[in-house]
Formats: C-alpha cells, structure tokens, sequence
C-alpha cells in the first residue's frame, strides 16, 4: 500500500538504465512517486516493481522514444497536467566516442533530438507548473564534456554544453520563483552508455570511472548542499568557482562599439560618425 508523499512525483526520463535508474531507486527511498520514462518497458516494469516493494511508493511507467514527437508530446503533456509533479530528472541521453568527421550525420541529429530538443521541450512543458505552484526542482544530466569539449565526439560535447548553459540561465531567471536548477557533469560513469557510444567502458582506465551509484550519490548530495552546478569527480570545488567566476568578470567587456585594439581596426564611418 502506498501512503501520501509529502515529496510529490518526480519524473524521470531514461530511467530503465544506468544513472537515470539508480536516481529512481534514490528518489523513491528519500519518499518521491515516480514516473519513469524510457522505450525498454520490460526494464521499466520490472524496475518499478521492485520500487514498490522496497518503499512503497507509487512508480508510474510511461513507454515513450523522446525521439519520436508523438511520444514526446505524451511526456510534455504529462508535465503539463500532473500538478503533483515536482522534480524533473532530464536525463535521457546518448553519446558518441568516435570524432565529429568520422560520425555519421543522421546519428548526430539524432543526438541533438535528444539531449537538447527533447530536454528543452519538457524542461518548457515543466517549468510554468512549477512557478505557478510555487517551488520545484529541475535536475539536468549534462556532463564534464560540456567543459572539455575535445573529449569524446564533438557534437555530444555541444549537445551537453547546451544543457550547461541552459541550465545557468534557467537557475538565473528561476531563482527568484522557487525553483531550483542543477546541472550535474558526471565524468566517466560504468553504464551501458559506453556500449551504445561504441566504446565498451572496458576499455577506459578504471581509476577515471565512477559507478552509477556513487555517482547519483554524490550529485544528489550537491543538491542538498546547495550547488547549481555538480561536478561530482571534481577534488576541488573552488576550481570551478573560479572558472565561473573568470566567465562571469569577462561579461561586461564582451559587447562594445569598438574592436579590440589588437585587431588594428581603423574605426568605421557608421561607428565614427
Ligand atoms: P544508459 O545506461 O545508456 O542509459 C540511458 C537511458 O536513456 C536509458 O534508460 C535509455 O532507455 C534512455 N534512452 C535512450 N534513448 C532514449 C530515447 N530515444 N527515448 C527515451 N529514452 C531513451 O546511459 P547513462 O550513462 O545512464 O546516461 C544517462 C545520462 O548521463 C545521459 O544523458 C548521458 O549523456 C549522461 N552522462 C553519462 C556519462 C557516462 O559516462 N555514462 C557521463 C556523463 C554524462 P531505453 O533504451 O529503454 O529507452
């Protein structure tokens, strides 16, 4: 039997695996229903069983390819509608190892679907209920390739620089509003993602793998401290304080009439004038 959640419902994309399964296992024992999306409803059914044993919670399963705009509009409107939701975990996601040049096209726009339509699409259909209700919480899957792009194919670190970015500007407009926004970087982690990337995680150097567990563990922990951004491999937070704050000290200099002097641009008749 399940009782009522203070928590609310989180809903969770790419949650029949890897680290969108183990944020179901944790959100569900700190007292979240669930939805949980993905395309592998075996692995979803058999997940949420468990789920509901283990805590009693409600855990909901919604067959759905975010590729697919027909399912996708099922999950936006889920969002849209369901005012008991209260945290959206973005994490369905894939990657690609082999350079940009030597990938292929289709398979790169299938990516940009994913890890950016997809997640900008039901991070709209979210946020609104969200605000109206109050309060709330976005947790974006992005990755350490989102600030080191010459890792791994270049497309999916743009995809998940995006996701970044997305995420800083959300944080910045929502703050106010009561809802938070995490983005979490994890750096490598053993799933299948590495499988379906076409570079079995076998072949990494294990001291530069995390699992799955530890992983959500620690980027749920970042949450509860208070961090926008968890970069959960990370030794030393004041590197990225650092980082952001040298982004952020640069902002007022990035827009002027005038070129940098080290251009040598004579100034033209319109800006002179
Ligand atoms: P994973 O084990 O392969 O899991 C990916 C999940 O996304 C699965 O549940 C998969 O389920 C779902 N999914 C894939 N395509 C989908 C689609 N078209 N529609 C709906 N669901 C879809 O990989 P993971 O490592 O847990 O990846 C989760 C997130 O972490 C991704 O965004 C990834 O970019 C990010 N990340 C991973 C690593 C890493 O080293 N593993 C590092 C940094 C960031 P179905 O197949 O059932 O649909």
């Amino acid at each position: 039997m399940t009782t009522t959640t203070k928590m609310g419902t989180a809903l969770i994309t790419g949650a029949s695996a890897g680290i969108g399964a183990i944020y179901a296992d944790r959100l569900a024992k700190r007292g979240y229903d669930l939805i949980l999306v993905a395309r592998n409803q075996s692995r979803l059914a058999a997940l949420a069983r468990r789920l509901r044993n283990e805590t009693g919670r409600s855990v909901e399963t919604i067959t759905a390819d975010l590729n697919d705009r027909v399912d996708l509009a099922r999950i936006e409107t889920t969002l849209r509608n369901n005012p008991g939701i209260t945290l959206l975990v973005n994490n369905a996601g894939v990657g690609a190892a082999a350079p940009l040049l030597n990938s292929d096209v289709e398979k790169m726009d299938e990516m940009i679907r994913l890890n950016v339509g997809a997640l900008t699409r039901l991070t709209y259909a979210a946020v609104p209920g969200l605000v109206a209700r109050g309060g709330g919480t976005i947790i974006n899957i992005s990755s350490i390739v989102a600030i080191s792009p010459e890792t791994l194919n270049g497309v999916y670190g743009g995809s998940k620089a995006f996701v970044l970015a997305l995420s800083q500007s959300l944080q910045h407009e929502l703050a106010q509003k009561g809802v938070r926004v995490q983005a979490v970087l994890p750096g490598a982690t053993a799933t299948e993602f590495w499988d379906v990337a076409g570079l079995p995680v076998h072949n990494l150097p294990t001291a530069i793998v995390m699992s799955a567990e530890d992983m959500v563990d620690a980027a749920l922990a970042g949450l509860d401290q208070g961090e926008t951004i968890t970069i959960p491999s990370l030794p030393d937070k004041a590197e990225w304080d650092e980082f952001d704050a040298a982004r952020r000290a640069m902002s007022g200099k990035l827009s002027s009439s005038v070129p940098a002097s080290r251009y040598g641009i004579k100034r033209s008749r319109m800006a002179a004038s």
